[in-house]
């Protein structure tokens, strides 16, 4: 069986999905896993097709002490046990910089070039370019594909991407790239098989997960978004403020005396809802709380949600249809039902049994705009970009354009 694996690498946690291609280059899903607790209490969990488990095991600490151990444990896993050798491997890597339009072969001069925006999203990037090289080292042969969560915003216009900061720094690279790119970029696929006449117009999404933005789509294409230089700004997430006053960083380290990786973390990691509340970053815990602060926490999340909608719907010049994805997006009607209700100005009302039965379409029948749940698929996207870049792949010898 060809399979492609696809991974996600995080500080604490490996995701993996397996992927087997069909006839006509369909791609299946077969394997859903994740390597969590490194460094403190591993354990492999992996499941099947319909959610059939297919392990379920603990490791010691010391075996698996970083990602690239936890790729091995995981690779070693699907080798011996389940007889799966992947042709090729695609990877979430979340920044791309400027000059990464679409998904690369990686080789060790792309890795060399990604390295520069380690600092640009620090959560992540280390930990997606230590397994690519960790991979690169153990099989050289095996083709390794890089997709960007801030390609899809790379064709915005000018003005959606520069800061009113001096030139110098623009070339640099100082820019609103743009987030959940992947994301974005399947909801636009996705959505002409839902409402072909919509897709062609003018919609918001909405990717409320642990990480939270909204994109505005023309014509599927993402003309601008919440998100900017780094995955910080824009909505209020778990753990990260979103919109902050730049103000309150420098107030931060003249008067409270931080340093810049005290500061890194307030921002990454003390903030957002889990700050706000002082009880979890969790919305599902958040949810099940009475206390007051987690009230005024789901009510800023709520509100933040609103005040952006308005701003990509100026960006747009109007609205056709809004659409709610990731973790909160799909799975919370409380949430859901309270931001319809912020878009009540636009025209939107909500259709509550549509909504608690979580439809694909929520909105009520007098409704202005239409508003869908369309259930996201980063993994997906990624296997596709891996497997349409395998099949364009020059032969051995020619070395492959970069997207820039
Ligand atoms: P990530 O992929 O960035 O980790 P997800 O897209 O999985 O994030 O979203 C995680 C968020 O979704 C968490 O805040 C979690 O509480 C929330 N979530 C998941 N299921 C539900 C639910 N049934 N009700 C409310 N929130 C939910």
């Amino acid at each position: 069986m060809d399979t492609i694996l696809v991974v996600n690498a995080g500080s604490s946690s490996v995701k993996f999905q397996i992927f087997s291609v069909e006839g006509e280059g369909d791609l299946r899903r077969q394997i859903k896993g994740q390597i969590d607790g490194i460094g403190s209490r591993p354990r492999l969990r992996a499941s099947g097709v319909r959610g059939v488990p297919l392990a379920h095991r603990a490791y010691p600490i010391e075996s698996v002490s970083d990602v690239s151990a936890a790729m091995g444990v995981a690779s070693g896993w699907l080798r011996d046990e389940l007889r799966i050798s992947p042709m090729a491997v695609g990877h979430r890597v979340v920044h791309g910089g400027p000059d990464f339009v679409g998904p690369v072969l990686i080789d060790h001069g792309i890795v060399a070039q990604l390295e520069r925006f380690v600092a640009l999203a620090p959560l992540h990037q280390p930990h997606n370019l230590a397994l690519v090289r960790s991979l690169l080292a153990n099989f050289p042969t095996l083709p390794q594909v890089a997709c960007f969560d801030t390609a899809f915003h790379r064709t915005r216009d000018a003005v959606s991407d520069h800061y009113a900061i001096p030139h110098q720094l623009y070339a640099e690279g100082v820019r609103r790239y743009g987030f959940h790119g992947l994301s974005y970029e399947y909801v636009a696929k996705t959505l002409p098989h839902v409402a072909p006449e919509i897709a062609k117009g003018r919609v918001i999404v909405a990717h409320l997960g642990s990480g939270a933005s909204m994109c505005a789509l023309k014509g599927g294409r993402s003309i601008e978004s919440t998100m900017g230089f780094t995955a910080l700004d824009g909505l209020p997430m778990g753990t990260r403020p979103g919109q902050i006053d730049p103000g309150v960083v420098l107030y931060l380290i003249s008067e409270k005396g931080m340093s810049p990786a005290k500061v890194q973390d307030f921002l990454y990691r003390d903030s957002g809802l889990k700050g706000l509340s002082g009880v979890s970053n969790d919305m599902r815990e958040l949810e099940a709380s009475e206390d007051p602060k987690v009230k005024l926490a789901i009510d800023y999340f709520v509100y933040r949600v609103g005040l952006h909608a308005g701003m990509l719907a100026a960006a747009l010049q109007g609205l056709d249809a809004f659409v709610f994805t990731a973790g909160i997006g799909e799975n919370s009607i409380r949430i859901r039902a309270r931001i319809v209700d912020q878009l009540r100005w636009l025209g939107a009302t909500l259709n509550p049994i549509g909504n608690s039965r979580h439809m694909r379409l929520i909105s009520g029948s007098d409704s202005c705009i239409p508003v869908y749940v369309i259930p996201t698929d980063e993994e997906l996207m990624i296997a596709q970009h891996t497997l349409s870049l395998l099949l364009e792949r020059p032969s051995p010898g020619v070395r492959h354009e970069r997207a820039s």
